[in-house]
């Protein structure tokens, strides 16, 4: 159907690339309507919040073929209607500013373009599916372009197809002098594209370990299903990553490379925006899809699309040989340790983190943590639980992995599954009812129980040691700005938050007593859990002395580690499961 329509073509030229613009001419086939309506997405699959990508579009024209000018206005914030004076065709040009440097927006200067759809391609906002072709003209001193678009059929150097507008939208484009490492799996091409290498990361190295996940992630879904795989890794000032259908933006700081536990992490982000090439974007909840670019859609679900996805990110390493168990009990653990000290966690169910995300997880602010949970931490945690209940409940025989293969097996494409079919179906796998647990961690504020999950494996929470030495505890967080030391967050039920401390008070003293930023731990110290004192604050300009009570700070309490005490059965359950 897609195919058999005439197709939107664009050429793409970077004349003055350290300006930070693209120029865009279009070719628009009317239909021979008198008038057609363009519209630019207002947000991009994978990343809920509205962010208005007209806002960098300016100089819109439209014209005939043979040059005449065509009446163009706009009837929304991101669509503009043109008179096409019957033409079959028409040209539109404009220029883009891309000065935005994230997985979901588009970046250009003097060395190379990150160009994502949402945010470059007006289309026909008449919904009918239809090929858009793009031609990139690079500027001199730039040798390649890459993307998850197949080039056309005898076509020019840079010339690419996409199918309709979602896949268009779904592959971002690089050009510039990127390093490229090819590598095969399976027979099928894959690409580590490293932008800004610059001496710091190993490619090489990191295109085997790459690789190596690859593999992992395709041994427990069974095959690969695309016909070509790009990691963009851009090793830029940003960070984050964002899936597609056969590519994915990974952004990260070229001092990621040399530390390991830094290196783990980016290897976590790779491994994560991988997992996603089967959950998400081919299993997928009922909601996202077909996508409407112009408003909000909201899902309960994004506790399985990331959630899930977050819990496999490390396994993915794991199985990758890639860490040891130690270092994926240490992930756990933190994730874990997140969730348990958000107090977020009390007033918002996992399903309305999900659901609010373009409000609350998009929207974060300095009361974020007492409010919401994010729905990738506890998410991970609640998958991880939802394993081992599935393990237990099974003798062994069936894990999560299980009911992600049968769902790709059963929901995967267009149609999607509901909520209820997703837990459905872990029921089935597991061989009893879940639904009244799912209700309870997804739908409720409960503490999440851990007992099954630790005996089954034989784990435990490492007993917490008393802290030392004893140091009086606020409880707030706080930040530094021009050697002024100011409070950034108040979490709930803390000392700092009784005393009655607020966001962006100063602190200026304890007891009288000037306090230097610098100074502020070590005066600390000088105090003990318990003991009252006077704290000088700056408050919107005024002086406020606040008379508090120190506490004590609550120790580390979530480290997993083997139970001295496990038998063999449950030893083997805990490596049957890191296996
Ligand atoms: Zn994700």
């Amino acid at each position: 159907m897609a195919e058999s329509r005439a197709p939107l073509r664009y050429t793409l030229r970077f004349p003055a690339p350290h300006t930070h613009y693209v120029e865009v001419e279009a070719t628009v086939p009317t239909g021979q309507k008198p008038v057609v309506e363009l519209a630019m997405a207002v947000w991009t699959p994978g990343s809920y919040l509205v962010r208005e990508y007209a806002r960098h579009v300016e100089g819109v024209t439209a014209s005939t073929p043979d040059g005449q000018g065509l009446r163009l206005d706009k009837s929304r914030k991101n669509r503009w209607r043109i008179a096409t004076n019957d033409a079959p065709d028409i040209t539109v040009t404009y220029r883009v500013y891309c000065r935005e440097m994230s997985v979901r927006t588009n970046w250009i200067d003097a060395g190379f373009a990150l160009l994502n759809g949402a945010p470059t391609f007006l289309t026909l906002a008449d919904d009918a599916p239809r090929p858009h072709d793009i031609q990139l003209v690079l500027p001199a001193s730039w040798h390649t372009s890459i993307t998850g678009l197949p080039a056309v059929p005898g076509g020019a150097p840079h010339h690419y197809r996409a199918a309709d507008f979602d896949t268009l939208v779904d592959s971002p484009i690089l050009a510039g002098n990127p390093a490229i490492y090819p590598f095969e799996v399976d027979g099928i091409p894959h690409y580590l594209v490293n932008e800004g290498e610059g001496g710091m990361w190993d490619g090489p190295r990191a295109a085997q370990d790459v690789a190596k996940l690859v593999r992992a992630h395709r041994d427990m879904w069974g095959s690969l299903p695309y016909t070509k795989y790009v990691f963009f890794n851009m090793i830029t000032e940003s960070g984050g990553g964002l899936e597609h259908k056969n590519s994915t933006v990974l952004m990260t700081s070229r001092w990621h490379a040399r530390v390991r536990k830094d290196y783990l992490a980016w290897l976590g982000l790779a491994s994560h925006e991988f997992f996603h090439v089967w959950n998400v974007k081919r299993l997928r909840p009922v909601e996202l899809g077909p996508f409407d670019y112009e408003n909000e859609v909201y899902t309960k679900n994004l506790w399985t699309a990331e959630g899930i996805t977050s819990y496999y990110t490390d396994l993915g390493v794991r199985r990758a040989n890639l860490c040891t168990d130690d270092e994926l009990l240490e992930r756990l653990s933190s994730m874990i340790e997140r969730l348990q000290t958000t107090p977020g966690r009390l007033v918002h169910p996992l399903e309305m983190a999900s659901y609010d995300a373009w409000i609350k997880f998009y929207r974060t602010d300095e009361n974020s943590a007492n409010t919401t949970i994010s729905y990738y931490t506890k998410g991970a945690v609640v998958a991880f639980l939802l394993d081992v209940k599935i393990q237990s409940a099974t003798a062994g025989t069936k894990r999560l992995d299980d009911v992600m293969r049968l769902a790709y097996t059963y929901y995967a494409g267009e149609q999607g599954f509901t909520r209820e079919e997703f837990r459905a179906l872990a029921s089935s796998v597991a061989g009893i009812d879940l639904r009244p647990w799912f209700i309870s961690v997804l739908e409720t504020t409960e503490e999440l129980d851990y007992t099954e999950a630790l005996d089954w494996l034989g784990l435990r929470f490492r007993p917490a040691p008393s802290p030392t030495p004893e140091k009086a505890w606020l409880g707030l967080i706080t930040r530094t700005d021009h050697n002024r030391l100011l409070v950034s967050q108040v979490h709930r039920h803390t000392p700092g938050w009784q005393d009655g401390f607020n966001v962006d008070d100063e602190m200026l003293a304890i007891d009288d007593y000037r306090v230097l930023p610098v100074q502020w731990e070590a005066r600390l110290t000088q105090y003990q859990p318990g003991d009252h004192a006077t704290i000088l604050v700056a408050r919107r300009e005024r002086l406020v002395r606040l008379a508090v009570t120190f506490g004590t700070e609550p120790p580390r309490r979530w480290i997993l580690e083997s139970d001295p005490g496990a038998t063999t059965a449950q030893r083997t359950h805990c490596t049957t499961w890191l296996a």
